[in-house]
């Protein structure tokens, strides 16, 4: 009779699981699912950097009487990882507290050519010090309104990334236009490409194609995720293609009256 209790038991478990799926609860379990999801995602993508730096602090405690000098690469290693661990948790403090509707929008009147040149400057040197180049092209005379911070940290993404995946010799390629009111933004490179079955979602949490996935460039599948929804709170757009012959162009646009 316990195995017909219990059979009975998993029977109405099922028909529950069943009818909380298909009912008005489904958004609901769905929301709790993502939520789930992001959790445990976040803190895989937390662990792998904190071992890096767990095995190499150990691997320097076994040489106590070295010197410094001959400990450089263990040490940029682990500030290598810790920087990574500091994008990674600015990123998702960055997706909570949008997601707690606590990022508050502030846009302020922007003299746009100037502030672009002052945004791209140090990319020069970070690009020339991949071997890479950075041409920047604005046709942006006058002035418009957004929010400084988020824009510039929608740059940031979109510059990093594009740096990030063109191989040593490509070119990234900054177009800003300013037509009336709208500003378009377009970040173009000679890299890897992405994959036409990943275009639609390099947007989503987390998401990272297999081939960078592979290729170890350190990244953690969340910065088009914030670069979206700083697009979304400007009323804008943002589209992803490929670049002829290789590589990816990303374009922006949103209003700036
Ligand atoms: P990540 O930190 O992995 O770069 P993103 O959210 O910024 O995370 O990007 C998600 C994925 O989209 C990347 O892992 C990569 O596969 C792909 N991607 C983004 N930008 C580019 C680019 N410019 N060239 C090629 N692939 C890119």
């Amino acid at each position: 009779s316990l195995l017909i209790t219990l059979l009975f038991f998993w029977i109405i478990a099922i028909g529950v699981a069943y009818y909380l799926s298909r009912s008005s609860m489904k958004p609901i379990m769905d929301a709790w699912k993502r939520q789930r999801q992001f959790s445990a995602n976040a803190a895989h993508e937390l662990r792998t950097p904190l071992t890096v730096i767990q095995n190499q602090m150990e691997y320097m405690l076994t040489k106590p009487k070295t010197k410094v000098v001959d400990q450089v690469d263990a040490i940029s290693t682990t500030l290598d990882e810790v920087r990574h661990l500091q994008t990674l948790t600015n990123r998702l403090l960055m997706l909570a507290r949008s997601d707690a509707g606590k990022i508050e929008i502030r846009k302020q009147e922007v003299d746009v050519k100037p502030w672009f040149e002052h945004v791209l400057k140090p990319y020069d040197d970070i690009a020339a010090s991949q071997h890479k180049s950075l041409n920047t092209v604005l046709k942006a005379d006058g002035k418009g309104r957004f929010d400084e911070d988020l824009i510039r940290q929608l740059l940031i993404i979109l510059l990093d990334n594009a740096i990030k995946y063109t191989p040593k010799g490509g070119t990234v390629t900054v177009v800003t236009l300013l037509n009336r009111d709208k500003l378009t933004i377009e970040v173009r490179d000679t890299g890897t490409g992405i994959p036409d079955a990943d275009k639609k979602r390099v947007f989503d949490r987390f998401y990272r194609s297999d081939k960078s996935r592979n290729s170890k460039t350190g990244g953690n599948g969340l910065g088009l995720a914030i670069a979206k929804w700083i697009v979304n709170q400007h009323a804008g757009t943002i589209t992803v293609k490929d670049n002829h012959p290789k590589g990816t162009v990303f374009t922006v646009g949103f209003k700036v009256s």
